[in-house]
């Protein structure tokens, strides 16, 4: 299939998307739109992988263990190890660091033990991270501790080696944002740019390179949709902005979206 359109995280494996799942899919493919379907923890990267597999040309899948979601799960390694050969699972997350509700040092020294194995598990099956890092409040310090963890695993491997990560529903600064580049890895902008403008300068200033777009559905539905279920196609506002905001035609931001997923995720 052709798309017109990817948006690159969503969870159609949870509710309430999953049991609407059938009219979601059929609006998806009426407008020509794809989604990875992201797990958050072991029983949804295995739906994730079932949809990806009943839906090949509209869906692909993330496998992994969210830092907050699903706090009781112990990840077992070779477990995950089984999903993430699967062919149709184009990356491992989503997983980071989220210091939003809770900062205490033995719940980041916990988020941070779970995120290194599934860096592992990334760079054991060569396919790239979703990340999710979210700062406590007026903070950068999620952000911070994923890249100095990740830079020291780069700093580790063969200068052949290439481990490739997309910051998911980023929400950092320019100074973050620039590290991200440096590293030619990506960040991904949802909803929220439609309605507020704390996002405009740091899309100014990045390269077109480095952002793509997602909606994060069910959440964070965009302009005019906001305070509706969001569903994969409404991507398609999140990508008429990021197109006002660096001055390009949508057809331009559109076709540069596509080839971001096809270099990072691999999908054309
Ligand atoms: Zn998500």
């Amino acid at each position: 299939m052709q798309f017109n359109y990817f948006d690159i995280h969503s969870h159609l494996n949870l509710k309430p998307l999953y049991e609407s799942r059938a009219g979601v899919l059929a609006r998806m493919k009426e407008q020509g739109v794809g989604t990875i379907t992201v797990g958050v923890d072991y029983g949804t990267s295995k739906i994730a992988i079932d949809l990806a597999e009943e839906n090949p040309d509209l869906l692909w899948a993330t496998v992994g263990l969210h830092p907050n979601d699903n706090v009781d799960e112990i990840f077992e390694y070779e477990k995950y190890l089984e999903l993430a050969k699967h062919p149709k699972v184009v990356a491992i997350g989503e997983c980071g660091l989220d210091y939003f509700r809770d900062q205490s040092e033995e719940t980041k020294i916990q988020q941070k033990e779970i995120f290194k194995k599934q860096i592992e598990l990334a760079i054991e099956v060569g396919k790239p991270l979703m990340i999710h890092a979210r700062p406590s409040k007026g903070s950068m310090d999620a952000y911070k501790d994923v890249l100095n963890i990740l830079e020291s695993y780069c700093n580790l491997q063969p200068a052949t080696f290439n481990l490739l990560c997309n910051f998911h529903f980023f929400v950092g600064d320019l100074s973050i944002a620039n590290r991200i580049a440096i590293n030619g890895w990506t960040m991904s902008y949802d909803g929220p740019i439609t309605f507020s403008t704390d996002y405009d300068e740091v899309i100014r200033s990045t390269p077109i390179e480095n952002i793509m777009a997602e909606t994060d559905a069910p959440y964070a539905a965009p302009v005019p949709y906001r305070g509706k279920t969001c569903e994969s196609w409404m991507v398609t506002e999140v990508i008429k902005k990021i197109a006002e905001l660096k001055g390009m035609t949508e057809e331009e931001c559109k076709q540069a979206m596509l080839s971001n997923v096809k270099r990072v995720f691999g999908i054309e």
